[in-house]
């Protein structure tokens, strides 16, 4: 079956940032399947938006377990027959103040895995979709820790280390796509969720904006870009 409506594709839409943008790109007429690794936290997440009359569906995605990602886009390639918009949004922030030479290597890596492993596995399992219809805009939810020059300064290892393989990923598979494929890296700056805490100046509708921008761009808009409201950031 293929659906009229084009197709978004969120993970970790469950909470934060990417809820938001799940509920942002059902306003703007998407199509959107919120992928979350706890069912019941996406169920509930989907039925939510679903009672404003968001046409959202839950899709189950562990983005630390390949098979899930397998059989995620079996899913949406069997109900929903295309994709237009692929967001790896999933993430974590694990044992931020850790020192890299002193912390147990297991948290650097769970936390490539996640951020950057993750990511990859999703875009490789997901891009042929894309490449059926010529068309696919990917935005990778990076960070500016991600910054060749946040290397220069310690702690936050971890997590950095994962954004500036998520935005080496990024620059390296937007020279290997062809057509009108387009994938960019975002810095949604400091937000308000569980991950950023309470004190975080932006609300997740600010963060959700510049991702919305890059979701929706023309055959002419940005490919392999690193972006912050907008405006082209160093990596
Ligand atoms: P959050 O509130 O902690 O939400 C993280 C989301 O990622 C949750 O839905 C979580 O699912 C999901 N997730 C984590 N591991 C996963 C896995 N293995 N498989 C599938 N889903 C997984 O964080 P957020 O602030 O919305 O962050 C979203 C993205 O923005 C992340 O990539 C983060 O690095 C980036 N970012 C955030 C900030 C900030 O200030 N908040 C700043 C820069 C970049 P569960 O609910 O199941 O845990």
């Amino acid at each position: 079956m293929s659906q009229d409506k084009q197709v978004a594709f969120v993970t970790g839409g469950n909470r934060g940032i990417g809820y938001e943008l799940v509920k942002q790109l059902a306003l703007k007429g998407f199509k959107v399947i919120l992928a979350s690794r706890d069912p019941k936290m996406g169920h509930e997440a989907v039925e939510k938006l679903k009672e404003s009359g968001l046409d959202v569906s839950f899709v189950m995605l562990d983005v630390d377990d390949q098979e899930s990602i397998r059989q995620a886009a079996i899913t949406v390639s069997e109900k929903y027959g295309r994709l237009d918009v692929l967001i790896n949004n999933a993430g974590v922030y694990l044992n931020v103040n850790e020192k890299l030479l002193t912390m147990d290597p297991s948290v650097l890596e769970k936390t490539m895995r996640t951020n950057f492993f993750g990511a990859y596995l999703v875009i490789h399992s997901f891009i042929p979709l894309m490449e059926k219809q010529g068309y696919g805009r990917i935005i990778n939810v990076s960070s500016g820790y991600g910054a060749m020059r946040e290397m220069a300064q310690q702690g936050v290892g971890a997590y950095k280390l994962s954004k500036l393989s998520l935005n080496g990923l990024t620059q390296l598979v937007s020279a290997e796509v062809k057509g009108d494929i387009k994938i960019n890296a975002v810095c949604p700056g400091w937000v308000s969720t569980d991950m950023g805490g309470p004190s975080a100046p932006r609300t997740p509708k600010q963060a959700a904006e510049s991702i919305l921008w890059l979701a929706t761009i023309g055959p002419e808009g940005p490919n392999g870009g690193f972006f912050r409201d907008g405006k082209r950031i160093d990596w």
